[in-house]
C-alpha cells in the first residue's frame, strides 16, 4: 500500500503545481456532462481513455459493463446522473478482450459470478443466428463484446429513468462504444434511435394517444 500513498502525495504535488486552484474548485461541486458505464477491468481507466479530467465524467463500472434492471447500484447512479446532475450523454463502454464476456462465451462454471454472466449469455441467445454464423473464434469474441454493448444501451433506454427523461426537453443521448485495448481507440457503434424504439410497444416508449 506504500506505493498508493506515495503516488497520491506525488499526484497532489504535481496537480498543485499545474493548477493551484484545482482542489479548491473541486470542493465546490461537480457538473459532469457525461455518464460512463464501463467494465471494472483495470486496463480501461474511464476518464483517461477519453482525455477527461476530474469533474467531467460520472462513472459506474461493473464486470462487463452491464445494465441490469434489478441492479440498484446502477439504477441509483443513472437516476442521480440524469435527474440531478443532468448529464448530456450516457455511454456504455465495452472493450475487446473482456474477461467477463470471454467467461460468458465458455461453458465453464466460475461460481457466484455465473449469475451475473447469465445476462451476457442472454445476449448470445438473442443474437444466436448471427453469433453461430461467425466461425472464427476471435471474431465471435469481438462481435459478442459489440452485441453486448448494444444490448446494454437498449437496456438503458428501457429504464423508467431514461423513459421519463425522454419526456423532458434535452434528454441525455445514449451511446454504445467499444474500447480497443491494443490500440487505445474508442469506437462508436452508432446505436441508432430506431434500434432503441424497436420494442416500443412492449416497453412503453410510445406517447399515450
Ligand atoms: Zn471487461
Amino acid at each position: 500500500m506504500e506505493r498508493i500513498f506515495r503516488g497520491n502525495r506525488e499526484w497532489v504535488e504535481k496537480k498543485r503545481e499545474e493548477d493551484p486552484d484545482f482542489f479548491e474548485r473541486s470542493a465546490k461541486g461537480q457538473t459532469p456532462k457525461y455518464l460512463f458505464i464501463g467494465c471494472s477491468d483495470s486496463r480501461v481507466p474511464s476518464s483517461q481513455i477519453a482525455g477527461t479530467g476530474p469533474g467531467e465524467m460520472f462513472v459506474h463500472r461493473n464486470i462487463a459493463n452491464m445494465v441490469v434492471h434489478t441492479d440498484v447500484n446502477l439504477l441509483s447512479v443513472l437516476q442521480y446522473a440524469v435527474e440531478v446532475l443532468k448529464v448530456q450523454h450516457v455511454m456504455v463502454v465495452g472493450h475487446y478482450g473482456c474477461g467477463g464476456v470471454a467467461a460468458a462465451m465458455s461453458d465453464k462454471q466460475f461460481g457466484l459470478i455465473d449469475n451475473w454472466l447469465t445476462n451476457i449469455k442472454d445476449v448470445i441467445r438473442l443474437h444466436e443466428n448471427e453469433f453461430n454464423f461467425i466461425t472464427d473464434e476471435e471474431q465471435r469474441f469481438r462481435r459478442l463484446v459489440e452485441l453486448n454493448v448494444i444490448e446494454q444501451v437498449i437496456n438503458l433506454s428501457k429504464t423508467s429513468i431514461i423513459q421519463n427523461a425522454l419526456k423532458n426537453e434535452n434528454p441525455p443521448q445514449l451511446h454504445g462504444l467499444v474500447y480497443d485495448i491494443r490500440e487505445g481507440i474508442l469506437k462508436n457503434l452508432n446505436v441508432k434511435e430506431h434500434m432503441l424504439k424497436r420494442f416500443a410497444h412492449i416497453y412503453g416508449m410510445q406517447e399515450p394517444s
